[in-house]
Protein backbone atom coordinates (compact mmCIF):
# COMPACT_ATOMS: atom_id res chain seq x y z
CA UNK A 1 0.00 0.00 0.00
CA UNK A 2 0.91 3.33 -0.66
CA UNK A 3 0.99 6.31 1.77
CA UNK A 4 -2.14 8.62 1.22
CA UNK A 5 -1.05 12.51 1.06
CA UNK A 6 -3.11 14.67 1.80
CA UNK A 7 -2.97 18.27 -0.31
CA UNK A 8 -3.31 21.11 1.14
CA UNK A 9 -3.50 23.85 -1.62
CA UNK A 10 -3.83 27.43 -0.30
CA UNK A 11 -4.64 29.96 -3.44
CA UNK A 12 -3.65 33.02 -2.58
CA UNK A 13 -5.09 35.98 -4.53
CA UNK A 14 -2.65 38.89 -4.29
CA UNK A 15 -4.73 41.81 -5.54
CA UNK A 16 -2.26 43.99 -7.48
CA UNK A 17 -4.23 47.11 -6.75
CA UNK A 18 -1.19 48.96 -7.58
CA UNK A 19 -2.65 51.27 -10.75
CA UNK A 20 -3.58 54.39 -9.35
CA UNK A 21 -2.13 56.54 -11.85
CA UNK A 22 -2.36 60.52 -11.43
CA UNK A 23 -3.27 62.72 -13.66
CA UNK A 24 -0.15 64.05 -14.40
CA UNK A 25 -0.30 67.57 -12.42
CA UNK A 26 1.61 69.69 -15.01
CA UNK A 27 3.75 72.79 -13.42
CA UNK A 28 0.45 75.25 -14.12
CA UNK A 29 -1.51 75.88 -11.19
CA UNK A 30 -5.11 76.24 -11.49
CA UNK A 31 -5.45 79.60 -12.34
CA UNK A 32 -8.97 80.93 -11.68
CA UNK A 33 -9.71 83.75 -13.55
CA UNK A 34 -12.77 85.44 -12.26
CA UNK A 35 -13.19 87.43 -15.11
CA UNK A 36 -14.19 84.09 -16.95
CA UNK A 37 -16.86 83.17 -15.13
CA UNK A 38 -20.29 84.50 -13.85
CA UNK A 39 -21.33 85.90 -10.52
CA UNK A 40 -23.44 83.94 -8.67
CA UNK A 41 -26.38 86.03 -8.72
CA UNK A 42 -26.64 86.55 -12.86
CA UNK A 43 -29.80 84.85 -14.76
CA UNK A 44 -29.11 81.48 -16.23
CA UNK A 45 -29.24 81.08 -19.12
CA UNK A 46 -28.68 85.20 -19.64
CA UNK A 47 -25.27 86.57 -21.86
CA UNK A 48 -23.94 86.88 -17.76
CA UNK A 49 -24.15 83.29 -17.55
CA UNK A 50 -20.86 82.23 -19.13
CA UNK A 51 -17.80 80.05 -18.02
CA UNK A 52 -15.36 81.29 -20.02
CA UNK A 53 -13.24 79.02 -19.21
CA UNK A 54 -15.30 75.94 -20.31
CA UNK A 55 -17.40 77.32 -23.10
CA UNK A 56 -20.86 76.59 -21.70
CA UNK A 57 -23.10 78.54 -19.45
CA UNK A 58 -21.96 78.87 -15.91
CA UNK A 59 -24.92 78.14 -14.72
CA UNK A 60 -24.50 74.46 -15.84
CA UNK A 61 -20.87 73.93 -16.16
CA UNK A 62 -20.28 70.85 -13.65
CA UNK A 63 -15.86 71.61 -14.25
CA UNK A 64 -16.90 74.62 -12.13
CA UNK A 65 -19.87 73.15 -10.17
CA UNK A 66 -19.83 69.81 -9.22
CA UNK A 67 -22.74 69.61 -7.38
CA UNK A 68 -24.26 69.98 -11.02
CA UNK A 69 -23.56 66.58 -12.29
CA UNK A 70 -26.20 64.69 -9.96
CA UNK A 71 -28.84 66.64 -12.01
CA UNK A 72 -27.38 65.90 -15.69
CA UNK A 73 -27.35 62.09 -14.52
CA UNK A 74 -30.83 61.99 -13.69
CA UNK A 75 -31.63 63.39 -17.17
CA UNK A 76 -29.31 60.75 -18.64
CA UNK A 77 -27.49 63.87 -19.90
CA UNK A 78 -24.30 62.47 -18.87
CA UNK A 79 -20.86 60.88 -20.71
CA UNK A 80 -19.63 59.11 -18.28
CA UNK A 81 -16.32 58.61 -20.32
CA UNK A 82 -15.80 62.13 -20.40
CA UNK A 83 -17.11 63.44 -17.16
CA UNK A 84 -19.05 65.71 -18.67
CA UNK A 85 -22.99 65.91 -19.66
CA UNK A 86 -23.88 64.44 -23.22
CA UNK A 87 -24.67 67.78 -24.38
CA UNK A 88 -21.34 69.44 -23.69
CA UNK A 89 -19.29 66.62 -24.59
CA UNK A 90 -17.86 67.96 -27.76
CA UNK A 91 -15.86 64.67 -27.84
CA UNK A 92 -18.52 62.41 -28.49
CA UNK A 93 -20.46 65.04 -30.47
CA UNK A 94 -17.90 67.22 -32.32
CA UNK A 95 -20.78 68.93 -34.24
CA UNK A 96 -22.09 70.20 -31.00
CA UNK A 97 -22.22 74.47 -30.78
CA UNK A 98 -22.72 75.95 -27.40
CA UNK A 99 -23.42 79.35 -27.86
CA UNK A 100 -23.30 82.10 -25.88
CA UNK A 101 -26.37 84.16 -25.30
CA UNK A 102 -26.47 87.38 -27.20
CA UNK A 103 -25.65 90.42 -24.69
CA UNK A 104 -28.29 93.26 -24.01
CA UNK A 105 -31.60 91.01 -23.25
ZN1 LIG B 1 -16.48 76.28 -15.95
ZN1 LIG C 1 -18.12 62.01 -24.15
Amino acid sequence: MKPIHAFVLAIAFTLTASCSKEPSTEATAVRADPSQHAAAAVKPGSHEDWCGEHEVPESMCTRCNPSLIAAFKATNDWCAEHSLPESQCLKCNPDLKIVRPPAGQ
